[in-house]
């Protein structure tokens, strides 16, 4: 766990905390999430620590149901690492127009150590607020558009590998059950050590 010092409001000072992130096959990754109803300094600290988080993992976007919130809430930063830093904090996002089709080669941090095509829309325009509340719209290609639809899809329950063929998602899921079970047998042997 890494802190960092971050001012929330004038008055109060909070310790940053890198939140754990859930992974596949967690149920509450399926769920629809809730609308932001007040941006108030819960909702400030929530950001600061989806931020940190992201930055911590590396990622590129985090949404608030990937870290356990059941809120349509997400932060993205597609600055390449060495740059500075460029936070967009979507409150309440919604894709307003799309267009085009692209193929992207996606991977997600609630499904580790795997990547697949995904195909998306080449550009989309999506509007939400930010956290002062004031409504903006973003119109995006390239990874910002990929991301922008990653995460508002986290909000709607839906991961990357619900876009890819049901034969692909089964291979996922028979190397999870493989790695599952090494994992449990390199146990069985820590257990019989003496
Ligand atoms: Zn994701």
């Amino acid at each position: 766990m890494r802190y960092a010092l971050c001012p929330v409001n004038d008055t109060e000072t909070v310790f940053m905390a890198v939140l754990e992130i859930l992974k596949f096959p967690n149920p509450k990754l399926k769920k629809k999430s809730l609308p932001v109803e007040a941006i108030d300094d819960d909702l400030r600290r929530l950001v600061l620590n989806l931020a940190e988080t992201m930055y911590a993992a590396p990622g590129v976007g985090l949404a608030a149901p990937q870290v356990g919130h059941s809120l349509r809430l997400a932060v993205i930063d597609v600055t390449p690492v060495a740059e500075k830093k460029n936070l967009l904090v979507l409150i309440n996002p919604e894709i307003i127009s799309a267009e085009g089709e692209c193929t992207w080669d996606e991977g997600c941090l609630s499904v580790p150590d795997y990547n697949e095509d995904v195909k998306r829309k080449e550009k989309v325009v999506v509007r939400y607020q930010d956290l002062e509340g004031k409504v903006c719209e973003i119109a995006a290609e390239g990874l910002l558009a990929i991301a922008l639809q990653h995460e508002l899809d986290h909000l709607d329950g839906i991961l990357f590998i619900d876009r890819i063929s049901a034969l692909k998602r089964a291979l996922y899921r028979r190397k999870l059950q493989k790695e599952k079970k090494e994992k449990e047998k390199e146990k069985e042997k820590e257990g019989k050590k003496l």
